[in-house]
């Protein structure tokens, strides 16, 4: 009998996880990526101007991990070099959470290149938006936005935001759909600069604002004269659809508030996400629907964490491998 052949939309962290589970069991399996590379919002950029460069993390600044599984996940990468603990000076402004001294970690030498790694064994087919999906009696045919479709698919994993799985199975999977539609992930406006290294730079690699300041984080690169800065949840929703130019400018008077030492920054730059930190989660690692073949996973379902990507993507990647390893 010819290996199941599992299909899986979105290579973040939730889709590398569940398509590493479905490989380990032997399955067949694809992702499809409408981003240049995996990874999702594990993201870094290099910032480049006349006398430096930096790398920037401006999705996902560092993580944490509680879980078992995880864990160990974390322990394996530590060993080749994909992860490093982060023992940065952070200023929290907020009330500090006394209750956890955590290690924290980074992916190494960006974030990005966590997802790097974890990919390097899979089929990942990048620049591929799934615009929709079609259900044969040949089974499950992908749509594109822009390329020929892909058809012969067993059972599909769709590890999208919340909101991008609601839009993509209303009309196939209602259910699968209203529990995507309940769930609420905030946006977040995030700032790069780079300024000269000579500039009076803070103390801290990290600054946690007040609560209610328009800015929710900054953080120094790792190996450069760079800043990182996100604003607040409720600041990124007022402003989701000012231009790109008057948000720099926003960011970076906010900025001046905290670091007024930097003057003018040598390069800058901004990136939007539109979905950036899940506000309100389904609760449970994921749903599959074994009738329809398809599953659903992604940090929506447990909420703002890369351990809980990770988490959902490798529960649906059990449930898929166990529908589909033995098949009746
Ligand atoms: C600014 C910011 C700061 C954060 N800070 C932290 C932090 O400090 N600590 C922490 O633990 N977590 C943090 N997070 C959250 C963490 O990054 C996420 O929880 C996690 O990376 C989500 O992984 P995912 O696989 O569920 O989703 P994503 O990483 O969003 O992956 C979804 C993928 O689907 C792709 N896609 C979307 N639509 C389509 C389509 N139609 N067809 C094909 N592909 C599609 C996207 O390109 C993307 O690669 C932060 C997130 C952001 C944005």
């Amino acid at each position: 009998m010819e290996t199941p052949h599992i299909a899986v939309i979105g290579a973040g962290l939730a889709g590398l996880a569940c398509a590493q589970r479905l490989r380990a069991a032997g399955l067949a399996v694809t992702l499809f990526d409408k981003g240049r590379r995996p990874g999702g919002r594990l993201a870094t950029r290099r910032l480049v101007w006349p006398t430096g460069e930096a790398l920037l993390d401006h999705g996902a600044q560092y993580f944490t991990a509680r879980t078992p599984a995880f864990l160990a996940l974390c322990g394996r990468l530590l060993e080749v070099g994909a992860l490093r603990p982060w023992s940065g000076r952070v200023l929290d402004q907020r009330a500090p959470d006394p209750g956890r001294a955590e290690t924290r970690y980074l992916g190494h030498p960006g974030m990005n290149d966590l997802a790097r790694y974890l990919a390097q064994d899979l089929t990942v087919h990048c620049e591929a938006e799934v615009s929709a999906l079609e259900r044969r009696s040949t089974g499950w045919v992908l749509h594109f936005k822009a390329q020929a479709s892909r058809e012969g698919f067993a059972a599909v994993a769709v590890a999208l935001p919340a909101e991008q799985t609601a839009g993509l199975l209303t009309d196939i999977a209602p259910a699968l759909a209203a529990s995507a539609a309940a769930a609420l992930t905030a946006p977040c406006w995030a700032g790069l600069f780079a300024f000269a290294p000579e500039a009076a730079w803070p103390d801290w690699q990290g600054l946690r604002p007040a609560a209610g300041a328009a800015l929710g984080w900054l953080a120094r690169a790792r190996d450069g004269a760079a800043l990182v800065v996100h604003a607040s949840p409720e600041w990124s929703r007022a402003h989701l659809e000012d231009p790109p130019a008057v948000v720099e400018a926003a960011l970076l008077a906010e900025l001046s508030h905290y670091c007024p030492g930097l003057g003018p920054p040598l390069a800058a730059s901004v990136h939007r996400w539109r979905y950036a930190l899940v506000e309100q989660a389904a609760g449970t690692p994921c749903e599959f629907d074994p009738a329809l073949g398809l599953g659903v996973c992604g940090d929506w379902r447990l909420g703002p964490r890369v351990e809980w990507a990770w988490t959902a993507g490798d529960a649906l990647g059990q449930q898929l491998s166990a529908a589909f390893s033995h098949p009746h």
